[in-house]
């Protein structure tokens, strides 16, 4: 019982969605705290795949209480059409709360991230154009729309008066594309605002009193630890705080109410988009790995940059977020090389780091130091308990236990939710 946050150990896509989705199976709530719909999960249960941008994957059991947080931004179209979709698929949405302290794309959102992207040229991050850094920004610039503004329509007409010259000025002037209208955004989200309506509620007393009842809160992540905008490979990272911080600073929860806190890691390493990823492969491996793992994202259908493990990343991750327990995923992926490697630390300039460091430049020219591994060329689908698994398998996880420093809670072996090891803190 109590609060467990659950959070991506790497550069996201861990499959948080499916860990999640069975850590709430017997959650009263589940909360996420962060991020936009720029993130996405993939949720496959009784072989039917359902994919969430917004909406927290503990939706699929129908009494959890799913909450989208303070920290979120949210752009009302998109949560609208997943809204739909959900319901067309047979899920209940009755528990689902939106906080009216989170943040609106607006529709000029979208379009500066593009001309933004296309102005930075060959260094570009690799947004998904969704508009979500930009609305960060405009919530720092305390400038940005909430939710709650769609239940303050004055308020919301009169804010807009001010806002909107200084978005068309700059879409106008810097990039001479055509500018907003007033009435034209008011009657768009007035329009939001009455279907969204039932959703929208202030979730501090809720979320407060499931704590002080005891019950189960599980604080769901998105994106990973190496794309927080502090703590991750700057600038190659999203606007929002994926770390454990960043969640409960999302959610309202205080640090001494947290009882655990989950990493999700891959049992290799993918990355997304551009910047620096010290592990990764090319070549027939990486292409192997990529088809194998369907690493493509979830959002974006882009293809994923693909490495072998990386512990200085892992052990980072276990201190920032203060991981208590490792959820490794995707192990399966592995199953048929011959031999499996895991990096140690990093060589550079002759010294050997043993922490993704601060500065992107040194990370880009690192030279990786690899353990190598025997495979173990079985399948580890069928694997329910942790002697299923192949003693190989099984080796490869506890080194990475040992050097990453948690012990692991469960071993993902498919994307189904029975294809799961519960090791209950091997390694
Ligand atoms: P998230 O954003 O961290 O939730 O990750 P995604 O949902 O984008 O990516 C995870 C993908 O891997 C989804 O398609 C899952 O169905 C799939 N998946 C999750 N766990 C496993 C696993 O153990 N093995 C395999 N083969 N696929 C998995």
């Amino acid at each position: 019982m109590g609060v467990t946050v659950c959070v991506g150990g790497q550069w996201g896509d861990e499959g948080k969605g499916k860990v999640v989705d069975l850590l709430s199976e017997s959650a009263q709530m589940v909360i996420r705290s962060q991020g936009g719909n720029n993130a996405g999960h993939t949720v496959v249960t009784g072989g039917r795949t359902f994919k969430f941008n917004l909406v927290p994957s503990g939706i699929l059991h129908p009494s959890t209480v799913c909450v989208i947080g303070n920290g979120v931004v949210l752009d009302p179209k998109v949560l609208l059409a997943e809204v739909e979709q959900l319901q067309s698929a047979g899920a209940d949405l009755s528990n689902l709360v939106i906080s009216e302290r989170a943040h609106m794309i607006m529709p000029y959102h979208p379009v500066l991230d593009r001309l933004e992207e296309a102005a930075r040229g060959d260094d570009r991050l690799g947004t998904t154009f969704r508009g979500v850094g930009p609305a960060y920004s405009d919530k720092v610039r305390r400038i940005g729309f909430r939710v709650g503004d769609l239940q303050k329509l004055r308020f919301l007409e009169k804010k807009l008066g001010f806002v909107l010259p200084l978005k068309n000025d700059v879409l106008v002037k810097l990039y001479g594309a055509p500018p907003f209208t007033v009435e034209g955004i008011l009657a768009e989200y007035t329009e939001y605002g009455r279907r969204l309506e039932r959703f929208i509620r202030d979730p501090f007393p809720l979320i407060q009193g499931a704590i002080a009842r005891g019950e189960r809160v599980i604080l769901e992540g998105a994106q990973g630890t190496m794309l927080d905008l502090d703590l991750g490979t700057y600038p190659y990272v999203t606007s929002s705080y994926p770390s454990s911080g960043g969640a409960l600073a999302g959610a309202g929860i205080g640090p001494s109410q947290v009882t655990s806190t989950v990493g999700v890691f891959k049992a290799y390493t993918t990355r997304v988009g551009y910047g620096p990823f010290p592990t990764e492969l090319e070549g027939e491996l990486a292409e192997y790995l990529r088809e194998r793992g369907a690493e493509y994202g979830t959002t974006t259908g882009r293809a994923r940059r693909v490495g072998w493990f990386d512990v200085p990343v892992a052990r980072y991750a276990v201190a920032v977020n203060g991981i208590d327990a490792l959820a490794i995923t995707k192990l399966d992926v592995l199953d048929d090389l011959e031999t499996v490697r895991i990096c140690t630390g990093y060589r550079s300039k002759g010294r050997l780091e043993d922490h993704p460091m601060a500065n992107i430049s040194h990370l880009k020219h690192l030279e990786p130091v690899y353990e190598e591994h025997p495979g173990w060329r079985s399948s580890t689908r069928q694997a329910r308990r942790w002697e299923e698994l192949p003693a190989a398998a099984r080796s490869y996880l506890e080194r990475l236990a040992e050097l990453s420093g948690a012990r692991i809670e469960l071993v993902s072996v498919g994307p189904e939710r029975d294809e799961t090891v519960w090791c209950g803190g091997a390694g």
